[in-house]
């Protein structure tokens, strides 16, 4: 008996294990595998291949039993997720519904989720903006939070590494704020869009309108087509999947990279239960897992364990990973576990007209619009709040037919659509502060299907937001007024914290033990063989889309774990 345990045990002993197969979860296989690691990804969701599982990826908009529209039913069945505006007909297939794993909001929290092998890759929308140091000494400059153990310095070599990798487009615009990366050319502006460019350069030196950097292959490099990735197409439905790999997401990129290595055992429909800790090792030797479709649990071991569950589900399996010597959840001596959660601030939107250009439209699509980087608080505190916002901006012109003819007609009305005006929008993109009492918890009474405690999740605005949203709408209406737009309306939506689908924290890094779970290699302070490396490890948010960071964090932290391993630190 004792031989079949023993290899039982070797059969699911690993290298490395990585919890979660999205964004960070794919960057942390790719690099395991590539430095010749025996990698475990365990993936709660169901498998989805490249290409052959993306079943609307060619649909046409007739071709959809609802028109690509979302139905009452599942919208009354889904009232969280509906919120979401990526979630439609065509997308239904990779979000998470309602029921099928509850939590519990202790405040009004939306919880976007995506369960598959890809995670949220798959439907994100490819923002990819470097952080600088004025985000990274945010919290040592205005008191808040702790600070970061790193820097820019630490990371820009990484920002660089995958970049290159991912295939990021953008334009060397040379602003401090908001550092250079290794852009592929960058998205065409729209003559409306370049005025307002001008409009502002003009009036503020410190303002800034860009084309904003996104994860697409504008001009793909060899190592794009290496990766079996094409140009992007323009076709703009990219959280459908996308069957050139025209944009980054781990299905088409980080997984099936690591898959040629012939080092990755992909396990699919594998819920992580909880790390073990070894307290005579001193170390997590494994993982529990709970298989869904049999419902039965199985034990996984390795040297190392990095954890991409995303930011709220790796503070889930942390809480629940409880042991003699972590009754509080596993590396959480200092008692922040799950709190010092954040998220950004998206309530806010501004739209406009503009009645010149009225000889020029638009011709095709672009997956990408311009960007405003954070211009306020920068250089100093020049507001009653702390911290700042960027912001999105676009501009398109609105073309009708006429829907009541019928035959050769109609077919004539759509070829020459009559052209309306300009309509300009903008949307708010806030820094939140995080704060102890913005927390998540394991729920004392729910669990969910598999048996595991929901997660109670307690994130709520302050008057610091509140007070960030007021500035954004009277600085974007003097912008708006400056570029000569009419009709200018504000809007503040209210949504609930998590629409904005960046959550971060709960495992903060920081450089003492006593305040902070992570150290500068995103390892458990009291856990050296546990690393953390999705949103779960942010210190603080500050105003840009996380996931490039979040795959900087990956690659860097595997370079760190795999030499700590050779030195026979790990
Ligand atoms: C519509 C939309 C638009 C977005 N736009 C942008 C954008 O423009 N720019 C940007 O930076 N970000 C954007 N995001 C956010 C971005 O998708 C996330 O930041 C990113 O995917 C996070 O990467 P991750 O690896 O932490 O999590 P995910 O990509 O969500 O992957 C986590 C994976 O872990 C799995 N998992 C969870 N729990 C367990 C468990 N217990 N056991 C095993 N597996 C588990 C999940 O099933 C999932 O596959 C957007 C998201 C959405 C949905």
């Amino acid at each position: 008996m004792s031989y079949l345990n023993i290899d039982a045990q070797a059969l699911n002993t690993y290298d490395a294990i990585v919890i979660g197969s999205g964004i960070s979860g794919g960057w942390s296989a790719k690099e395991l595998t590539g430095k010749g690691l025996r990698t475990l990804v365990l993936e709660r969701g169901r498998d989805v291949r490249h290409v052959t599982d993306y079943p609307t990826t060619n649909t046409q908009p007739w071709e959809f039993e609802h028109r690509n529209q979302l139905r009452q039913e599942v919208r009354d069945a889904n009232p969280i997720i509906s919120k979401c505006y990526a979630f439609y007909e065509g997308t239904e297939q990779f979000f998470v519904k309602d029921a099928e794993h509850p939590y519990v909001q202790d405040k009004p929290f939306d919880w976007i989720r995506g369960y598959q092998v890809g995670g949220k890759s798959l439907m994100w929308a490819r923002q990819t903006q470097r952080w600088s140091d004025f985000d990274f000494e945010g919290p040592a400059r205005d008191g808040f939070a702790v600070d970061w153990p790193i820097r820019y310095a630490d990371i820009a070599p990484w920002y660089s590494y995958v970049e290159k990798f991912a295939g990021i487009t953008g334009n060397k615009d040379g602003i401090a704020t908001l550092p250079d990366g290794e852009f592929l050319p960058p998205h065409e502006w729209n003559c409306v869009e370049k005025h307002f460019q001008s409009k502002i350069a003009a009036r503020y030196k410190d303002r800034h309108v860009i084309m904003g950097r996104a994860a697409h292959l504008t001009q793909p490099k060899q190592v794009h087509y290496d990766q079996g990735r094409a140009q992007c197409q323009h076709r703009t439905i990219c959280e459908r999947g996308c069957p050139f790999g025209g944009y980054f997401s781990s299905n088409s990129t980080t997984i099936p990279w690591a898959a040629k290595t012939g080092k990755m055992t992909l396990r699919p429909n594998s819920v992580v239960h909880s790390i073990i800790y070894d307290e005579k090792k001193g170390k997590a030797t494994g993982v529990r897992v709970i298989d869904t479709n049999t419902k039965k649990m199985t034990e996984y071991y390795a040297r190392i364990i990095f954890l991409n569950a995303a930011a709220l589900n790796s503070n889930l399996v942390l809480l629940n990973s409880t042991s003699n010597r972590f009754p509080n959840g596993l590396g959480n001596d200092s008692g922040v576990l799950g709190k010092y959660a954040a998220f950004h601030n998206y309530r806010a939107g501004i739209s406009g007209e503009y009645d010149g250009d009225l000889d020029s439209t638009t011709d095709g699509r672009r997956p990408n619009s311009p960007y405003i980087p954070r211009f306020r608080n920068v250089l100093k505190q020049e507001t009653g709040f702390l911290r700042g916002y960027a912001a999105g901006f676009s501009a398109g012109r609105s073309s009708n037919s006429d829907q009541s003819l019928v035959g050769a007609d109609l077919k004539q009305s759509l070829l020459n659509p009559k052209l309306g005006g300009w309509h300009v929008g903008s949307h708010m993109m806030g820094e939140t502060i995080p704060k102890e009492s913005n927390y998540v918890a394991l729920d004392k009474n729910l669990k969910d299907p598999y048996g595991i405690p929901q997660l109670k999740i307690s994130i709520a605005y302050d008057d610091n937001d509140d007070k960030m949203v007021k500035d954004y709408q009277e600085q974007m209406t003097e912008m708006f007024t400056e570029a000569g737009f009419k009709n200018i309306r504000v809007r503040d939506d209210h949504r609930n914290p998590g629409l904005d689908i960046h959550e971060m924290g709960g495992v903060r890094m920081g450089k003492d033990p006593k305040t902070s779970m992570l150290n500068k290699w995103h390892q458990l302070h009291a856990c050296k063989n546990v690393f953390v490396t999705d949103g779960a490890s942010m210190t603080s948010t500050s105003t840009q889309n996380p996931s490039l960071t979040y795959m900087a964090f990956s690659a860097r932290a595997v370079d760190y774990a795999v030499k700590e391993m050779k030195k026979g630190l790990l």
